[in-house]
């Protein structure tokens, strides 16, 4: 049904604009994993083997993987709205997420779940603004349609009256993020409420760290349990970084550590494989698929650094 509505409304799908740019970034993703210098597909069509599970919003902003610059098989991932771990019930509860959990910890035995939360959160900010609404199992003000939103962001009424606890009066932006590192550290909580995890966790197995995305400011900050308190684990973005590049695009490179000493050298390689490549390909390709095939690399492609 879905392809009919496509095709009734873009007769012909490989104009419609949104497809043809994930196209051609599904391309670049070929040309980067499915190169035959680059064996990883080969690992993992036989199975996946994720360093761990991370536990993060749903928010188009944070995505994990964007996020800590990670590969294909690395990270086994849940996203829900707020990064929620609502509690272990027997047998039920929240079905999608515990699956997730289960198969993560059980099957996969990932060593480490990390849940990241981040700054202005939607869902954090519905819970903050229409509590009263929400704890009532109303409808949420702004949005009279809204049936799953306020009973799937109750879990996080604890966090928000920790959050509110010796605060005072406070803006609603200021009570949101105090709520969104509270609701990291009731995440972490819940997903002890797991009889396999808390046993997991208990004998070493498995380990728990939660995060947060200041995207406002650039930081990445980690849950310090002996300080109880937020700590930046990689701090604002280096000064060059912020600098304005006038404009140039193709003046942007990777930014991951080690491309600060390596990076020239890599990316020259890179570069000069993927023109080539490029141009040979859009000499043969018919005329409409010329655009989709790499032209340059920069500020498109990442970098190859392993
Ligand atoms: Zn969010």
């Amino acid at each position: 049904m879905s392809m009919r509505i496509l095709s009734t409304r873009r007769p012909d799908r490989s104009q419609h604009p949104l497809i043809v740019r994930l196209s051609s970034g599904f391309r670049r993703f070929q040309h980067r994993w499915y190169h035959p210098d680059e064996p990883l597909f080969q690992e993992l069509k036989r199975g996946q083997k994720p360093q761990a599970l991370v536990i993060a919003c749903s928010d188009s902003r944070v995505d994990p993987v964007l996020l800590t610059d990670s590969r294909p098989g690395d990270l086994f991932i849940l996203r829900n709205v707020a990064n929620l771990v609502h509690p272990y019930v027997p047998g039920g509860g929240a079905l999608s997420q515990n699956a997730a959990i289960e198969y993560a910890v059980k099957h996969l035995k990932v060593q480490d779940i990390i849940v990241m939360g981040h700054a202005c959160c939607g869902g954090i900010k519905a819970l903050v603004s229409a509590r009263a609404r929400i704890l009532a199992g109303e409808f949420l003000p702004e949005a009279e349609e809204d049936e799953f939103i306020g009973p799937w962001v109750k879990v996080a009424v604890r966090a928000l009256e920790r959050a509110e606890e010796g605060m005072g009066e406070v803006c609603l932006a200021d009570k949101a993020r105090a709520c969104e590192l509270w609701s990291v550290r009731l995440s972490l909580e819940n997903l002890l409420t797991f009889p396999w995890v808390k046993e997991a966790v208990e004998a070493g197995r498995l380990a728990l760290h939660g995060w947060y995305f200041d995207l406002q400011s650039g930081e990445l900050l980690e849950f310090d349990q002996k300080e109880q308190a937020f700590r930046p684990l990689v701090g604002r973005p280096h000064a060059h970084d912020l600098e304005s590049h006038g404009g140039h695009h193709h003046e942007r490179r990777p930014r991951a550590e080690h491309w600060e000493e390596h990076g020239e050298a890599l990316w020259a390689h890179y570069d000069s494989r993927t023109m080539e490549e490029g141009r040979k390909k859009r000499a043969h390709a018919p005329e409409h698929h010329r655009e989709h095939l790499p032209r340059s690399p920069h500020g498109h492609v990442r970098g190859r650094h392993d």
